[in-house]
């Protein structure tokens, strides 16, 4: 058996940038056989005691007096050498601390993993070297007897086995099973049900589908490049083509190869629909990961990925550190999806971080989306990406047919509904034909704004500089960044006027016009405020699905991912607002949710129709989208970046400021504004300081300065030793947090 130096490089879970480094620490003699690459340890930290990861081992510490590791905190590795070269790298492309990268990879950071183990009172067995990739050194000593083999026969068919169960099952007795925990071939662990958070519910089956021509021409086009060059492939398939099928065939061939799968998807896509496919066709051996999972059943999936005995992962943005050791595939659906960036520390882009770990572990990276992010199109075109197409829907089922409705027309011509003549009749056919309707609008609340017609003041926040959107039929208006709430004043707060009107449009008073339209109708609404309850999304899922819903009301989470095969018609309320924001990627957002949302229409045997209400129905991204002509779009798009040196064709850097006292935290920083230009290279320029987008949010003014560069690598370094000067001086003064955002989306 190979030595092991006896000192550990453990990096500790502070994440102060002075403490962001590698300590050394000296193994104890019995910690020296279990302590690994991703061990989790328990170490002295000045006078604290702090978790920490070990990362590495030296023969010599940097440092004569050396403390000792305390403790292990969990019986194996839960990150692969792989992962701490990916967190590293994290940490140098997005400016984070290590640690932060680290905490990023597990499941409810490091703090919460050691009492995460204890205290609980069923107890699961497990084979200590299952097929997976958790080598352990050292063979067993001693005689198996035949109890002891059946023991062994039957775990490796149900890892994390009951122990009562299994003894039960194989006749063995207690001391069978001690001897094999003595000799190391079988680990108990003790806590509640290794949780599945879809046991309970009866999920539909999902047959296997005979592929089509077409599925069948690009699968082979995937696993030729997979072959040959193991390029990236961007799959840009159509709504209704059938790109889940793809990505099964292909974690089917994985799993034939003793090879894991990650699938990456929005959480908002975690439907019910997508994890039965996903549990029906590949059985036991899925986990999946979301945000509505506890602490106890993320790190059930994770130990069990870790293990081995999970060997797809189906889950959102962070599933992407799922700990694979034996990783072949990651496919993320979507692929223009914002969810995918992460908005706290570590601000990481999924397809980013999942392409370098793809790198790392020789994996093969797949992205699909029928309305790719600008970016990852460019690549493809550019051959950065292998750019694969599905041209048509199954069964050359047609796109839905589109009609845009000028609003201004019904205005004009006495129609103040919020519903088009034309919606109107569309929904009112819908419902006595018994097929179902969607109607789509991105805002939840009644009506969306308040304000005094006397005075104009329109009533905000107290500690947000943003308007309140009421709620409960008007009865209480609140704040959607904060969740500051207040009833409906009955005069204005500014001049005493009795003027107060509301307006706008929320999900709200969608659904309550819908009832007032169809009062026979069933109606459901889907937007935050009907999903906040644990569940709730599924039951409305659920109701559309088996067609006890007729009119689907909701905000974007229904525009996406979704195959209601009895919605034939999809009303967008207001095609207009998502066009109007005041930011680079407006235009695109526009154009991928009008595009995805018409796609939930005609899925099944019947045809699809979309009605889009607008006020600008000339607008060309709006016609693109009605068409589903992604190319024009595309190309329109792709030349306003080209000359604004927007992405792909320089990077950006966000620097945000943040603070209760707007004088200081202007001073500061302009301060930090000067010493990083003078550390800026020539490709790189300063927008700004100027005041962010949302210029207070919960107390705290908010200023932002933007670098745009064409070298990002160098811009990086040279940012780094600004602030670092800066901080030398003094800047920013304690009370200023200054957060940086390499490749910001919401921009
Ligand atoms: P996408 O993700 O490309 O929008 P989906 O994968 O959801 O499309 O497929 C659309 C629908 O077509 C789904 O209901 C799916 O079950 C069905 N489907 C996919 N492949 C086939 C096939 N080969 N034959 C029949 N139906 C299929
Ligand atoms: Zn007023
Ligand atoms: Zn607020």
């Amino acid at each position: 058996m190979p030595v092991k130096p006896q000192f550990a490089e453990v990096i500790v879970n502070k994440a102060v940038q002075a403490v962001d480094r590698i300590f050394h620490y000296q193994i104890p003699d019995r910690l020296a056989a279990q302590i690994e690459v991703g061990s989790i340890v328990i170490v002295p930290f000045g006078r604290q005691k702090l978790e920490g990861i070990v990362v590495g081992f030296v023969a010599e510490p940097e440092v004569a007096q050396v403390k000792e590791i305390d403790e292990l905190v969990f019986p194996f590795p839960l990150l692969s050498k792989a992962l701490i070269d990916l967190a590293y790298w994290m940490a140098d492309y997005y400016l984070c601390p290590k640690v932060s990268a680290l905490q990023a990879m597990l499941p409810g950071g490091l703090k919460l993993l050691p009492t995460g183990l204890k205290g609980k009172n069923t107890e699961y067995a497990f084979l200590v070297q299952p097929s997976g990739g958790l080598g352990q050194e050292g063979k067993p000593s001693g005689r198996i007897g035949s109890k002891q083999q059946q023991i062994l026969a039957y775990l490796g068919e149900h890892p994390g086995s009951p122990v009562t169960q299994m003894l039960a099952a194989t006749g063995a007795s207690r001391s069978s099973l001690k001897s094999l925990l003595e000799k190391g071939l079988v680990e108990v662990t003790r806590e509640e049900v290794y949780r599945d958070p879809y046991g309970q519910r009866k999920l539909p089956k999902a047959d296997q589908h005979q592929l089509t021509e077409e599925q069948i021409n690009v699968l082979k086009s995937i696993e030729t490049e997979y072959a040959l060059n193991n390029r990236p492939i961007l799959l840009h398939g159509v709504t209704g083509s059938g790109k889940t099928e793809i990505y099964l065939r292909l974690i089917e061939r994985m799993l034939t190869d003793g090879k894991e799968s990650i699938i990456l998807v929005p959480e908002i896509s975690l439907t019910p629909q997508l994890v039965s496919v996903f549990k029906s066709r590949l059985g036991e051996k899925v986990a999946v990961l979301h945000s509505g999972l506890s602490w106890g059943e993320r790190r059930d999936a994770w130990v069990n990925i870790a293990r081995g005995v999970v060997k797809v992962v189906v889950g959102a943005r962070s599933a992407v550190f799922a700990p694979c050791f034996h990783l072949g595939l990651i496919v993320m659906d979507e692929e223009h999806e914002q969810s995918y960036k992460q908005d706290n520390v570590p601000r990481f882009h999924a397809r980013e971080v999942a392409l370098e770990r793809c790198r790392l572990q020789k994996a093969s990276f797949l992205m699909g989306s029928a309305t790719p992010s600008v970016e990852t199109y460019y690549w493809a075109l550019e051959g950065r990406y292998r750019l694969i197409t599905l041209k048509y829907r199954i069964y050359q089922r047609p796109m839905p047919t589109v009609k845009i409705v000028d609003m201004r027309q019904e205005l004009k011509e006495g129609n103040r509904s919020i519903f088009s003549r034309l919606l109107q009749e569309k929904l009112r056919e819908r419902f006595s034909r018994g097929e179902q309707s969607l109607l789509f609008l991105n805002r939840r609340g009644y009506h969306t704004f308040v304000s005094c017609r006397t005075c104009g003041t329109v009533l905000k926040c107290a500690h947000c500089n943003i308007s309140l959107t009421s709620h409960g039929g008007n009865r209480r208006l609140s704040c959607h960044y904060c969740g500051y709430s207040i009833p409906v004043p009955k005069t204005c707060p500014q001049c005493g006027s009795l003027a107060i009107r509301h307006f706008g449009t929320g999900t709200e008073r969608v659904a309550e016009e819908v009832k007032k339209l169809l009062p026979e109708a069933r109606v459901a609404r889907a937007d935050g405020d009907t999903t906040a309850r644990k569940g709730a999304y599924d039951e409305i899922y659920f109701g559309v699905k088996s067609g006890a819903v007729d009119v689907l009301v909701g905000t974007q989470m229904i525009a996406k991912g979704l195959d209601f095969p009895l919605v034939t018609l999809v009303g967008v309320i207001s095609a207009d607002m998502a066009l109007h924001l005041p930011e680079m990627r407006a235009g695109e957002r526009a154009f991928q949710l009008i595009t995805q949302v018409s796609g939930r229409a005609g899925r099944g045997a019947l045809p699809g129709e979309v009605v889009l209400q607008t006020y600008n129905p000339e607008d060309p991204t709006l016609l693109a989208a009605a068409r589903q002509d992604y190319s024009t779009y595309y190309q329109g798009e792709i030349e306003r970046r080209r000359i604004s040196g927007y992405p792909p064709f320089g990077s950006v850097i966000r620097i945000l400021f943040s603070g209760e006292d707007y004088g200081h935290l202007q001073r500061d920083a302009l301060i930090i504004a000067r010493f990083v230009q003078a550390e800026l290279n020539e490709e790189s320029e300063i927008l700004g300081p100027a005041p962010a987008p949302l210029e207070k949010i919960k107390d705290r003014f908010r200023i932002q300065m933007m670098i745009k560069t064409r070298n990002l690598a160098e811009t990086r370094l040279d940012l780094v030793r600004g602030l670092d000067l800066a901080r030398g001086e003094g800047y920013p003064h304690k009370n200023i947090l200054v957060a940086v955002d390499v490749e910001p989306l919401n921009m």
